[in-house]
């Protein structure tokens, strides 16, 4: 398991580099721990709350009624409690699909989605603002790499969509803007604090982290064992097409990502789910398909279809025929297909459409 410090000497301080308050979402248990006992409280006190800002998703500080006063006038004085603001709720007026809007506390801007699809109702948490990966059909690539977020950034998109949706979140997908394993550390004490006992509790299997094919991270994910499933957006049959549509490829060799996938297959037991954008021209012909066949039909996978949502660019969504018939090539395949129509186009908060204009 990826480790991080739980026992840093806590600094009763604000944030020394720009004068901010520190958000308790974000903390730890072990570090809430550290925190209410240097602030002259008993252990305990941390659990209560741990859970009332992780299960109950309160809005502020003084809302801990079990709480004593006192400790709760001093964390107020070191430590605000979300690290975002809402600044939007968008709901699609097609499809039962919700975009939100939020600032970082430096004033950047990051988008959330919940979308509903059957019994399932998935979260999809962004981990940077902008991105540095490139991809050419991606509207988050457009606006280059700005930051990554923090451990807190990224459960707090959680902590304030279940507050404001009616839909229970039931899947958590790190799939919205940036590349994740591009800020592996946090991502993961983001995961581990979702998926905590006394917390928020969200089931491991019910956790998807995405990558667009960062190798020695899914190797490293795959060595530590973590619990999570992986995702990767392969979106292309061969080396060449992937390297015009993912530039990465050339720093990240499609052999070399084909054998870290397997390696995560091998030390976790969980098929990997290839993620394949069909983009009209580019990657949907009959010949592409057979291609995709042979590259991973050899190991075990599940593979996720998603037809392009577009952005204004220069890449289109085949037509259904199309589709229709890349998709019957698949038929026999001795993996397992889905296809992701994504939701909430209308309101750009489809696969790959995130780009908070
Ligand atoms: S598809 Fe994902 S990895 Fe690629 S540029 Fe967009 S956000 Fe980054």
């Amino acid at each position: 398991m990826q480790k991080y410090s739980i026992h840093e000497k806590f600094t009763p301080m604000k944030n020394a580099r720009n004068g901010e308050k520190v958000p308790v979402v974000g903390q730890s248990l072990e570090k809430l721990e550290s925190i209410v006992k240097e602030m002259g409280f008993p252990r305990f006190r941390a659990k209560q709350v741990f859970q009332w800002i992780y299960q109950h998703h309160i809005e502020k500080i003084d809302e801990m009624s079990n709480v004593p006063k006192a400790l709760l006038a001093k964390l107020s004085e070191t430590h605000i409690l979300h690290p975002l603001s809402l600044k939007l709720h968008t709901p699609s007026e097609l499809e039962p699909t919700e975009k939100f809007l939020f600032t970082v506390q430096s004033g950047e801007k990051i988008e959330t989605v919940i979308m509903k699809d059957g019994k399932r109702n998935t979260i999809c948490l962004s981990t940077q603002i902008g991105c540095a990966v490139d991809c050419d059909f991606c509207a988050t690539a457009k606006m280059g790499f700005q930051k990554n977020l923090s451990a807190g950034e990224i459960v707090d998109q959680f902590i304030q969509v279940q507050r404001r949706t009616t839909l229970p979140i039931t899947n958590i997908v790190f799939m919205g803007m940036g590349e994740p394993f591009l800020n592996y550390k946090n991502v993961i004490l983001a995961a581990d604090l979702l998926n905590h006992s006394e917390g928020i509790g969200m089931g491991a299997r019910r956790i998807t982290i995405s990558t667009a094919g960062i190798v020695p991270k899914i190797k490293q994910f795959a060595e530590e064992k973590h619990k999570y499933k992986l995702a990767i957006s392969l979106n292309a049959p061969n080396e060449s097409r992937r390297e015009t549509i993912m530039p990465i490829t050339k720093t990240h060799r499609l052999n070399d990502l084909m054998e870290a996938a397997n390696l995560y297959y091998e030390s976790s037991g969980r098929f990997p789910t290839f993620e394949y954008v069909l983009l009209a021209g580019i990657n949907d012909s009959l010949k592409d398909a057979n291609q995709l066949i042979q590259l991973i039909g050899r190991q075990p996978c599940k593979l996720n279809v998603i037809p392009y949502n577009e952005i204004g660019g220069k890449y289109e969504r085949p037509s259904e025929d199309e589709i229709k018939s890349f998709l019957s090539q698949l038929k026999n395949v001795p993996f397992q297909v889905t296809v992701r129509w994504s939701r909430g186009t209308d309101i750009k908060a489809g696969c790959g459409q995130l780009a908070v204009d």
